[in-house]
């Protein structure tokens, strides 16, 4: 028989046309990669109680002593003989002969209570031979110099703690898997137990592949980008019980790659890289894997999204684990597929995610046939909580900061409908809700006005929707207000026009829109924006930077470009710091962008016309503190004087 199969697509050149040919589904790739592994708490150690915290158990402790270990005092008092005292009232006080010792804390008591006879005893002193009982002081009365009187019974064992009461010899105290905290190290002190046997935490080495990556705190060069997984990696191991061993970036050479891997395995229990996961020219961590030992890699593609390129691998037991590049793909893969593992290594039981089911006010769309995680961020609805997807896509960093959670969609499911309920994994125990909830236009005036709500413990949180997602989750009640630049074109008015019932508008500040270009580009320098727009137009090598379809910048382009297509046209960001990039990085020569984004990027500027950025504001929630406090923030000088340093013009 002939192989009748197509040569496998072996092109190490050039970009390989079947990537992920075989993409498993989640869960497949999760139980091929722990029968592969079959993951285990790496060997334990002893360490002294000191260093144990945070540290899993890895033997039972049984307690080797009674706690107390004697029957002790638990008053400042006398040490009696209860049955000396069955007839003692206020009517008939009793009178008992003090014994010739006093038994303070850590003194060993030399002489019985015998009847008729009381010992002074001091909290924590060892009860004496004979004595039953203690009376507290405030209960007695000197009678003469070397006897007291009382006027009550004592039951019998009133206010003493019996020898092994707390804990006793032989019990089990802690259980393997315990994380050890403050208070199983103070049980553990109260045995007098001074070092245990603990998982050892798995080693594990983090390399971040890429010619581009440079580390925070070097210089940015041009094409470069921070490296951010490998900080985001460290610190997650670092979370789930790993030690973790960060190893820099490695550029994207299969030689040094190669030997930086080898290195990493051979001292470490556990290997994770990022990048170079896809498997185009350049990305080459998984074919080395191959090399590494037995049985190479385990899944190359899952079914999740975002996380796709994931490749899991087990070089001679090892787990050797390749993250997507994109730094919020490889924190959903570690967290959904590596976690997991790494905390059976460390024997660790499983995290305990808090969850939580909040309504979901729009659609999302999704990709059939993978399992998709999106972040949201939560808010106080009227009937409940709302989770509001705040994802800027796979490439952005921030929008973990932003979120509180993230919710799941089905890989059997090709949208999430709006208004569903979904469950809702939190990124922290507990649900925060914030006190004031932004919706709408992003600026970056409105990060100078909520600054002092943030300092007086006041919690903002602010999803750029934009102003018309802003103006309908106003509408629906789910924020308090929405920031908003429209420009109605029937009746040259911002803002108002597109009030509905509910909504009333508090003035914002003006911000100026205008062309921007390098300083220096004879062919806008000294005119005015129309005449600066003919002569870009009249340029053939000219290209521009245009505006998102929606945005109220793009109807002031519009406006000036009239017919007119140019160069560029179709180039549509959605930022005005996008705008201000392209021409900084003379991927475009002019746009249109507001000053302050202008002047930061040092553009040179033409001012065109003065855009109105207002508020917004949801009547019923317009008595609540943190609304009031944004709106006396906004009238305060000290906003007014730091909006206009930042060149915006308050309202
Ligand atoms: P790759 O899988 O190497 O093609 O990377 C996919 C994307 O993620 C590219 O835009 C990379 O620049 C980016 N990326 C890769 N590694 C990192 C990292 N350590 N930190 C931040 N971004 C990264
Ligand atoms: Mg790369």
């Amino acid at each position: 028989m002939t192989n009748a199969k197509a040569p496998a697509s072996d092109n190490r050149d050039g970009i390989d046309q079947d990537q992920f040919l075989t993409v498993l589904s989640r869960e497949d790739a999760l139980a091929r990669f722990e029968a592969a592994l079959l993951p285990r708490p790496v060997p334990g150690e002893q360490r002294p109680l000191a260093e144990a915290l945070g540290c899993a158990l890895s033997e039972d402790v049984v307690a080797p002593i009674d706690v107390p270990p004697f029957d002790r005092s638990n008053v400042d008092g006398f040490a009696v003989r209860s049955a000396d005292l069955a007839s003692a009232s206020e009517a008939a006080p009793v009178r008992l002969r003090l014994n010739d010792e006093v038994i303070a804390c850590g003194s060993a008591p030399t002489r019985p209570v015998l009847s008729g006879t009381a010992t002074s005893i001091a909290t924590g002193g060892p009860v004496p031979r004979g004595a039953d009982a203690i009376v507290m002081v405030e209960h007695t009365q000197p009678s003469g110099s070397r006897a007291i009187e009382i006027r009550r019974a004592a039951s019998p064992g009133q206010f003493v703690s019996y020898a092994g009461s707390d804990i006793a010899r032989g019990e089990a105290l802690l259980r393997t898997g315990t994380i050890i905290g403050s208070r199983e190290i103070g049980m553990l002190a109260a045995c007098g137990i001074a070092r245990v046997s603990v998982a050892r935490r798995p080693r594990v080495a983090i390399i971040s592949t890429g010619d581009e990556l440079v580390q925070p705190g070097e210089r940015l060069g041009p094409a470069a980008i921070y490296d951010t997984n490998g900080a985001i990696v460290t610190a997650a191991i670092s979370e789930n019980g790993g030690e973790a061993v960060f190893l820099g970036a490695v550029p994207d050479d299969e030689q040094r790659l190669e030997a930086a891997m080898r290195n990493a395995l051979a001292s470490s229990d556990m290997l994770v890289l990022s990048g170079g996961t896809s498997k185009g020219a350049g990305d080459v961590s998984h074919r080395i894997i191959a090399r590494l030992g037995e049985p190479g890699i385990i899944a190359h593609g899952v079914a999740l999204k975002p996380g796709k390129p994931l490749c899991l691998a087990v070089c001679d037991g090892k787990p050797v684990i390749i993250l997507p590049g994109f730094p919020t793909s490889a924190m959903f893969t570690f967290h959904d597929m590596i976690v997991l593992v790494l905390r059976k290594m460390a024997g660790l039981p499983p995290r305990s995610d808090a969850k939580v089911t909040a309504r979901v006010p729009v659609r999302i769309a999704s990709e059939l046939g993978r399992t998709e995680f999106v972040m949201v961020s939560l808010v106080e609805g009227a009937d409940g909580l709302i989770a509001y997807p705040s994802g800027k896509g796979s490439g952005a960093i921030t929008s973990f900061a932003q979120a509180d959670g993230f919710l799941k969609i089905d890989a059997l499911a090709d949208q999430m409908p709006a208004n569903t309920q979904a469950e809702v994994t939190l990124f922290t125990p507990h649900v925060r809700v914030p006190d004031l909830v932004i919706v709408g236009s992003h600026c970056a005036g409105l990060d100078l006005v909520t600054a002092p709500l943030a300092r007086a413990g006041l919690s903002v949180r602010s999803i750029a929707a934009g102003s018309l997602g802003g103006l309908a989750a106003a509408r629906r009640g789910e924020c308090d207000f929405a920031p908003i630049h429209l420009f109605d074109e029937k009746t040259g008015i911002y803002n108002t026009p597109f009030l509905m019932a509910g909504l009333e508008l508090v003035p914002g500040w003006r911000r100026m829109q205008g062309i921007a270009f390098r300083k220096g580009d004879r062919r806008f320098e000294s005119l005015n924006a129309e005449a600066a727009v003919r002569s870009a137009l009249a340029d053939p090598a000219c290209i521009m930077v245009n505006r998102n379809q929606g945005a109220g910048t793009r109807i002031l382009i519009d406006r000036l470009l009239g017919d007119a297509k140019p160069d560029g046209y179709w180039n549509q960001p959605r930022s005005h710091n996008a705008v201000a990039a392209a021409v900084a990085q003379h991927r475009a020569d002019w746009g249109m962008t507001i000053a302050p984004v202008a002047h930061a990027s040092g553009l040179a500027f033409i001012p065109f016309a003065e855009e109105h950025y207002d508020f917004a504001l949801v009547t019923a929630r317009k008595q609540r503190p943190a609304v009031q406090a944004f709106f006396e923030a906004l009238a305060s000088q000290q906003s007014r004087d730091a909006l206009a340093q930042a060149g915006f013009r308050p309202a």
